[in-house]
């Protein structure tokens, strides 16, 4: 018998991948109820698109079961969804209006689609005025036929269960970082002082009490780098020309050059108040990443392959992550010593490691699955569209 050490392995290796499948089929089962209407849709670009967007959700999650690591498999996802986004939404814009630009009244007025930025600016002037200055209105118009009430609802109740996961599993933007700090081998700018994390909690000060104060969505017309990759205001005036210098040099240095020369997203640690808002929800949500004392020995990996510096010595130390941790897996997968662990808060630390990562990722994969999952599609569909 000891002569064939294959066939004696081999039964453990199956019943691992048979595991796999079995804890993959509730996210299969949620794909095809996602992707159900989609099928159905005349356009063949759109049918093969949802197949192919639903095929690639599915087995990424099979692959963070079959190895029970997370970081890389989200990251393939985050990335796609980061560089496609723009594609399909570019095409779109493009087929309803025939251009990227919008005048500026006309995106303050809420002729545009709607984006989750603009969520910390609404709340001031809502429990004022019990109207929003962006997009307009809260019920579903001609120009914005989805209710508003039920995206800001849907997103209230999924963070209220995630916490800051959307940073990793749902944002449409954070990706494109993402994308451009996996390109270097090396980071060559090693060491960032600490107090950049504080920059995202000045600006969301500062957009949520001007944008009370002048009725306008001040980050949307003054601050977004992705005005850059999505629709822009057109150049009418001196302000607007000021408005698009400042989104270019903003995309540029936060999303492409900082982001390569750091390894880090920089654009989601130190700059996007949305960011900063959504970790304000990790104070409530019952999912966290902490660092079992007993089995850490201070080597810093998980530092280091934090993208947005949300564990520092003295967390570590602590045996937490800081408030910014959009649970994204980095520390958990890079730390050899299994020191860094998935938890459900009010659970021992360890020992349902591996359950509560089950728990959290079940959540996590369905938010992405129904918010990027869509978008994908929707890209792919057009790029499918114009190779046929
Ligand atoms: S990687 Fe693990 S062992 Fe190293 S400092 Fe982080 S938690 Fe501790
Ligand atoms: S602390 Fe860990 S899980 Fe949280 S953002 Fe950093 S690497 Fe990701």
């Amino acid at each position: 018998m000891s002569s064939h050490p294959s066939t004696l392995e081999r039964p453990p290796a199956f019943r691992r991948i048979g595991k796999s499948i079995l804890l993959t089929l509730p996210i299969l089962l949620w794909s095809l109820l996602m992707f159900s209407r989609a099928f159905f849709q005349p356009r063949l670009d759109l049918r093969l698109a949802s197949v192919v967007v639903m095929l690639f959700m599915t087995a990424l999650f099979f692959l963070m079961m079959r190895t029970g690591t997370t970081y890389r498999w989200r990251r393939y996802f985050f990335v796609a969804l980061g560089l496609l986004f723009p594609v399909g939404f570019i095409a779109d814009l493009i087929a309803v209006r025939g251009t990227m630009s919008i005048p500026i009244e006309r995106m303050v007025s809420g002729d545009t689609p709607f984006c989750y930025m603009v969520i910390p600016m609404l709340v001031i002037p809502a429990a004022l005025t019990r109207s929003i200055i962006f997009p307009g209105s809260i019920l579903p118009t001609a120009s914005n036929p989805h209710s508003i009430a039920i995206m800001i609802g849907l997103w209230l109740a999924l963070t209220l269960v995630l916490g800051k996961a959307w940073c990793s599993y749902a944002c449409f933007f954070g990706g494109i970082e993402e994308g451009f700090a996996a390109v270097a081998k090396k980071p060559k700018i090693r060491r960032i002082d600490p107090r950049f994390r504080l920059v995202p909690w000045a600006i969301l000060l500062a957009i949520v009490l001007l944008s009370a104060a002048l009725f306008e969505p001040v980050y949307c017309m003054w601050l977004c780098p992705f005005k850059a990759v999505t629709e822009y205001p057109a150049v009418r005036s001196v302000q607007t020309a000021i408005q698009m210098v400042i989104f270019v040099v903003l995309f540029i240095g936060l999303v492409i050059v900082l982001p390569l020369l750091t390894k880090k997203r920089t654009q989601c640690a130190f700059f996007c108040p949305f960011g900063a808002f959504q970790s304000l929800f990790n104070k409530i949500n019952i999912f966290e990443i902490r660092i079992d004392r007993e089995k850490c020995i201070d080597c810093a990996a998980c530092r280091n392959a934090c993208p947005t510096m949300a564990i520092s010595k003295e967390s570590v130390q602590a045996g937490n992550t800081l408030l910014g941790c959009m649970k994204c897996g980095a520390c958990v997968d890079v730390c050899k010593n299994h020191a860094a662990v998935w938890h459900v808060k009010g659970t021992a630390v360890g020992p349902s490691s591996e359950r509560s990562r089950l728990l959290f990722l079940y959540g996590a994969w369905a938010m992405a699955t129904m918010f990027g999952g869509s978008v994908l599609a929707n890209s792919v569909s057009h790029l499918l569209h114009f190779a046929m």
